[in-house]
C-alpha cells in the first residue's frame, strides 16, 4: 500500500523505497488516471536510492518528428507532461534534515501537468483542486444519505445564504463544484463506503486530505 501526500502543489512525498516501488506506483497511477508513461531516464547514485523520470506517451521522446509523421500514426503531440521520482537515502543525516524521510516518506514525486492533448475524465478530474473543506462537506452530505443532485442543491443553497444569490462564488468551482466533480467525489465515496460497483475493483484509491492511499 502506498501513501502519497501532497506537500506543495504537484509535489508529493511517498513511501516508495526502491525502484520496484516506483514501477508499481506508476502502474497504479496509469490505471487510475488512464494515462501511459515512458521511462525517460533511470539513475542510481550514492546520493540517493534512485531517480526515475517518466514522460507522457504523447511526448516527442523516441518518436518521429511531428512533420515526419505523414501517416499520422505517431502518438507524438510534443506533450511535456512529466513525472519525476527521486527516492532519498534514509540515513541519520537525511532523517534529521528532512522530516518526511524520518516519517518513512523518502520519495519525492513531482508532476509536471503539461498535457497538450485531451485527457480522459479520470485524469482531468484528478487535477482539479476544489478545496478539501468543500469535499469534506460533500462527503458529509453523502454520509447523511443525500445523492449527487440533492447534495449540489443543498450546497448551492448554503453558498447563496453565505455569499448572496448573485455572488461570483456560485460560479466558482472551488466553492461550488461542478456536477462532474461532485459525481466523481460521490463515486469515490461510494467505493469506500459501499464497495466497488463492478467486478474489476482490483484495487481502490481513496483520497482523504490530499493523501492518496492505494490498496
Ligand atoms: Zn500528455
Amino acid at each position: 500500500m502506498f501513501q502519497v501526500n501532497e506537500v506543495e502543489p504537484n509535489v508529493f512525498r511517498a513511501n516508495l523505497l526502491n525502484e520496484n516501488d516506483i514501477n508499481s506506483y506508476i502502474q497504479l497511477h496509469s490505471i487510475q488516471t488512464k494515462t501511459s508513461w515512458c521511462i525517460f531516464s533511470s539513475k542510481q547514485s550514492t546520493r540517493y536510492v534512485c531517480r526515475k523520470v517518466f514522460v507522457c506517451h504523447h511526448s516527442a521522446f523516441q518518436k518521429k518528428n511531428i512533420k515526419e509523421n505523414v501517416k499520422g500514426k505517431s502518438k507524438n503531440t510534443n506533450c511535456l507532461a512529466k513525472i519525476d521520482i527521486t527516492i532519498k537515502l534514509t540515513t541519520k543525516d537525511t532523517c534529521k534534515k528532512d522530516p518526511y524521510v524520518k516519517d518513512g516518506l523518502p520519495a519525492i514525486i513531482t508532476f509536471t501537468n503539461a498535457h497538450n492533448h485531451t485527457l480522459t475524465s479520470g485524469e482531468a478530474l484528478s487535477f482539479l483542486r476544489p478545496t478539501d473543506d468543500i469535499r469534506c462537506m460533500f462527503n458529509g452530505y453523502f454520509t447523511s444519505g443525500l445523492g449527487i443532485s440533492e447534495s449540489i442543491k443543498i450546497h448551492e443553497e448554503k453558498v447563496e445564504l453565505k455569499y448572496g444569490i448573485n455572488s461570483t462564488e456560485l460560479a466558482n468551482a472551488h466553492v461550488n463544484p461542478k456536477y462532474r466533480t461532485v459525481r466523481y467525489w460521490y463515486d469515490e465515496w461510494k467505493k469506500i463506503h459501499l464497495g466497488p460497483q463492478n467486478g474489476d475493483g482490483v484495487f481502490q484509491v481513496s483520497i482523504w486530505n490530499n493523501t492518496f492511499i492505494y490498496y
